[in-house]
């Protein structure tokens, strides 16, 4: 295969009546239903104008429309922007005056604001699901049409930032796709549950490319639900990569049932990735699920994994495991106090072409074929990578690193919290730890009692120096929560 698109060709030609996608309504669509949906929704994307190296944004959540349209853009040689429908209207049209996209395609299971919000958008029923339908213009600038042309724009989480536009070539998406299926031994009977949404790059090219590339059935979640879950897992789903937030609120609303441990007799591999994983979760999780809790490590510009473990049950492994094959991974040990910990750099088929419309950003952060993380990490004896934290989030106090995974990790290992977020904020020359909060139910517990919960877990310059206890935390459609947002978010708190 050298277009994405030729996976379900493939599947269709191979095993056409087998299940590829069961929707969110339930019904399942085989391989040769599927290619033939791509086929149509390619015609109707060219009738809109799509045409080679042009942007199509598709704003919606995990349904069938989404892969349909992904892989239709692949067909006409367009550029699929697949953007989460939970954004809010301003940030889509931020997304959208960046990508400038030749139409814009909203799937039927978002709301009606939203669309409202985008203009003049004709009402489109297909046989993928009705469609709103926005025009765009098409693009002057000439497109180059070469093995590293892109097949997706992704926008980064904007964790740290403002989303950035990644271009993701075919060859980097067929590589990403390849190398998941073989970390997870994925096979055509398995049954991969998408909680992970689709708009993002652990979900489109760990997720349901790496599924397509098994011939695996994917069963599509439309918003991360943690009963539906529950339930599905119970139904028979083999397989169920999310990230650590959805592992923490599945158990929780088991617990709420009363039940200690999932029961999925069929569950083979559940995996981590996207965030940071707290070992007392990863402990927790195990014994809920009976099964080790894999963890992987990658980001968008790095087309999700660059390292991935292959632990047994109860391995006290606290790392992202070692690089996948061809992914090569190094430190830059010139970075900061510790000897050992310097930002981590990778190279290999899975670093993007660059971002979109800035070349400045690219060449800052692709030197050489090496890609610039921007995480901090150490490498271990077995050769294992860990990461420490992320170099834009390190808190400097009094001269000491404090890595605020490590605070997050400690307050959420008191039983009566959900997740916490650590950030550093200056103040009189020096920065102070500052920790939000989120517990089980509203009122579970104060500040006072995790403040000596931290203090028996942490050295002193490592404990915050303010605990908000909060109702939820600002956060992205995966579940991540989005940092960048906490001073506007939280500026109250923090006046
Ligand atoms: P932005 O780049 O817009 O600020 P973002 O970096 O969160 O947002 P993503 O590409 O979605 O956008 O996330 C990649 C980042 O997530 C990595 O750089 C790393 O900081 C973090 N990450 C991913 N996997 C793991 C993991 N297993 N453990 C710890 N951190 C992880
Ligand atoms: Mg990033």
């Amino acid at each position: 295969p050298t277009r994405i698109h030729h996976l379900v060709d493939h599947n269709a030609a191979v095993r056409p009546d087998a299940p590829a996608i069961k929707d969110c309504d339930g019904r399942v669509y085989s391989w040769a239903e599927y290619a033939k949906l791509t086929e149509d929704a390619a015609r109707l994307l060219a009738d809109h104008g799509a045409a080679p190296g042009e942007r199509v944004l598709i704003v919606g959540e995990n349904c069938l429309a989404l892969p349909v349209l992904i892989n239709a853009a692949s067909r006409i040689g367009a550029w699929a922007v697949p953007v989460n429908a939970r954004m809010s209207a301003a940030e889509v049209a931020r997304i959208a005056a960046h990508a400038q996209p030749v139409v814009t395609l909203f799937t039927s299971h978002i709301s009606r604001e939203a669309v409202n919000h985008a203009g003049d958008a004709t009402p489109c029923p297909t046989s993928f699901g009705a469609l709103h339908v926005v025009p765009g213009l098409p693009d002057p600038e000439p497109v180059d049409d070469s093995a590293d042309t892109p097949a997706i724009l992704l926008y980064t989480t904007g964790t740290t930032g403002d989303p950035k536009g990644v271009m993701l070539s075919h060859a980097n998406l067929l590589f990403a796709a390849e190398a998941s299926m073989t970390l997870r031994s994925l096979v055509p009977e398995d049954h991969v549950y998408g909680a992970l949404p689709l708009t993002h790059v652990f979900g489109v090219a760990s997720m349901m490319m790496a599924a397509a590339c098994a011939g695996s059935m994917i069963e599509l979640a439309t918003r991360f639900n943690p009963a539906k879950l529950f339930e599905a897992l119970r139904a028979g789903a083999t397989v169920m990569p999310a990230v650590p937030q959805m592992h923490a609120l599945l158990m929780a609303h088991a617990e709420e049932l009363g039940e200690a441990t999932l029961g999925a007799p069929r569950l083979r591999y559940v995996s981590s990735g996207a965030a940071p994983l707290d070992p007392s979760w990863k402990r927790k999780a195990e014994a809920f699920y009976g099964l080790p809790l894999q963890n992987g490590y990658g980001m968008t510009e790095s087309t999700a994994g660059v390292t991935g473990t292959r632990n047994a049950i109860g391995d006290p492994d606290a790392s992202v495991g070692p690089p996948l094959p061809g992914c090569e991974v190094r430190l830059d040990l010139t970075f900061g106090e510790d000897p050992d910990v310097g930002e981590v750099l990778t190279r290999g088929p899975h670093v993007m072409v660059g971002y979109f419309r800035n070349p400045t950003a690219t060449a800052q952060t692709v030197q050489d074929g090496w890609l610039r993380t921007g995480d901090l990490g150490r490498i271990d004896p077995q050769g294992r990578l860990h990461i420490v934290g992320r170099s834009k989030e390190l808190i400097i106090r009094g001269g000491f690193n404090v890595y605020p995974p490590e605070v997050e990790a400690a307050l959420n290992d008191h039983p009566d919290v959900v997740q916490s977020a650590v950030i550093g904020r200056s103040r009189g020359g020096d920065e102070e730890v500052i920790a939000f909060v989120q517990p089980r139910a509203p009122g579970m517990v104060d500040a006072e009692t995790l403040r000596s919960f931290a203090a028996d877990r942490l050295a002193g310059y490592k404990r915050p120096s303010r605990i908000f206890v909060v109702d939820s935390l600002p956060a992205a459609a995966t579940g991540k929560i989005l940092k960048h947002q906490f001073a506007k978010h939280f500026a109250d708190l923090l006046a």
